[in-house]
Formats: C-alpha cells, sequence, structure tokens
C-alpha cells in the first residue's frame, strides 16, 4: 500500500508527458505522420497514413469528402445496384483519377479508390520518373468487382464487396509496357519498378498480393482494403 502513491504520480507523470507529446506534434508534426490531423489525399505518405484509411474506411460521407476534395472523378452507384450476395454498398464507378484504366466500369469501394489515388500519385508516378524515366500513359489491368470466391475457398472474395483491384501492368508514354508475368523478375529497370510499386502499395492497401504469393497471382497485383494484412 505504501507504494501506491508514487506510483500514481509516475503513472500520471507519463500519461501528462504523453499528452503534451502529442499536443506539441500535433502543432510540429508533418501531417502525414500526425494521426489527429484528417487525411489530405494529396499528402505524401507518412507513417500515419495507414490508420488515416481505416478510419476512412468507418465513416464514408468523409471519404466521399475526401475524393470530390481531390477531384476524383466518380458516379455514385445506386443502393441497389448489388445483389443480396455482393450488395455494392455505397460503392462508385471510377470516371478520372490520376490515370486511365484499361477496363471500365471500375466499381470500387470509395476506401479502396482513396488508397488507390495516393498510390497512382505518391507511389506510381515518382517511381515511373525516378527508375523509367518516363511517365505512365494507362495502368493495365483485369478489373475491380466481381461477384465471386476466392479461388478454390468459399469465401467471397473481396472483388464480391468491390473492394479490390487487380494490376497486370502500365503503359508508358514512350511506349513500353511494364507486364507483371514477363518482368516481376527482370534484373533490369522493370522489374525494380514493379517491386517498388508492390512496396509502396503495402503501405496503402491491407492485402497485397502478387507474384510472389502464388501461382494464381503470377500475372497480377491484388491490391485490397479488406479485413486481411498481407504484403507479398
Ligand atoms: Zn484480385
Amino acid at each position: 500500500m505504501k507504494n501506491t502513491l508514487p506510483r500514481l504520480i509516475k503513472q500520471l507523470g507519463v500519461v501528462a508527458a504523453v499528452i503534451l507529446a502529442i499536443t506539441i506534434g500535433n502543432d510540429y508534426l508533418p501531417p502525414q505522420h500526425n494521426p489527429l490531423r484528417p487525411i489530405n489525399l494529396n499528402d505524401p505518405i507518412g507513417v500515419a497514413t495507414g490508420f488515416k484509411l481505416a478510419r476512412i474506411k468507418a465513416d464514408t460521407d468523409l471519404c466521399y469528402e475526401l475524393l470530390d476534395k481531390a477531384q476524383v472523378g466518380y458516379t455514385p452507384l445506386a443502393p441497389d445496384a448489388g445483389t443480396d450476395r455482393c450488395p455494392l454498398e455505397r460503392a462508385l464507378v471510377l470516371e478520372q483519377t490520376n490515370y486511365p484504366y484499361s477496363v471500365a466500369p471500375l466499381r470500387m469501394s470509395c476506401h479502396q479508390t482513396a488508397a488507390l489515388y495516393i498510390w497512382e500519385h505518391d507511389v506510381i508516378t515518382p517511381l515511373a520518373e525516378e527508375i523509367l524515366g518516363s511517365p505512365v500513359e494507362e495502368v493495365l489491368t483485369y478489373g475491380t468487382f466481381s461477384c465471386r470466391n476466392i479461388a478454390g475457398t468459399n469465401r467471397l472474395s473481396e472483388h464480391g464487396r468491390a473492394n479490390a483491384i487487380d494490376i497486370r501492368g502500365f503503359r508508358l508514354e514512350d511506349g513500353r509496357i511494364i507486364d507483371v508475368r514477363k518482368h516481376w523478375r527482370d534484373d533490369g529497370q522493370r522489374g525494380e519498378f514493379l517491386t517498388a510499386a508492390r512496396d509502396g502499395a503495402c503501405k496503402l492497401f491491407s492485402v497485397v498480393l502478387g507474384p510472389d504469393y502464388n501461382a494464381a497471382h503470377a500475372d497480377h497485383f491484388h491490391f485490397d482494403m479488406g479485413g486481411g494484412t498481407i504484403c507479398r
């Protein structure tokens, strides 16, 4: 009992120090590292970005506000656009983002779209410049929404929730094609670019699967914002 008071004082000191650190940090931390600041989709990726993306997953109104602020073009899907099995709750059709995609329509959840937007401008744009020396002209995809199970299981895929995208490669402005199937293990720039594109996606999406994961992903990256955590 006699140690209770000193221990309480010590604990209060720790709490006060944490509150002080957060208060000071709130003013001085760059927004991408500060979990107290609201996310801006044009901020660079920081230590708090994943936390903030998880927050907008739970707040669809905020998510749509952020897409509007970033001038992402989309059409909201009608509430009854899906089916009983794949209800497409408050999903959208993507119309305009940093890059055109090879498949339309791309139906996606709002928070999946937000993560994709950040990946485009903060991962793909700088990597294409630094590693390949040419901007990306088009992102090559197999699509997003598909009301189906995960291959070989009876569990609904995140594609069935419009919460996933499959990326098979990139077409560059200089005409080159970067192909996940052909170039994943390439020793040169294309392989380096693909590895960095995958690694950057892991900072944003909860599940990132590619050729290293299994044979079903030998020719594409799968990114989703479901409940899992995989980067491979
Ligand atoms: Zn997929």
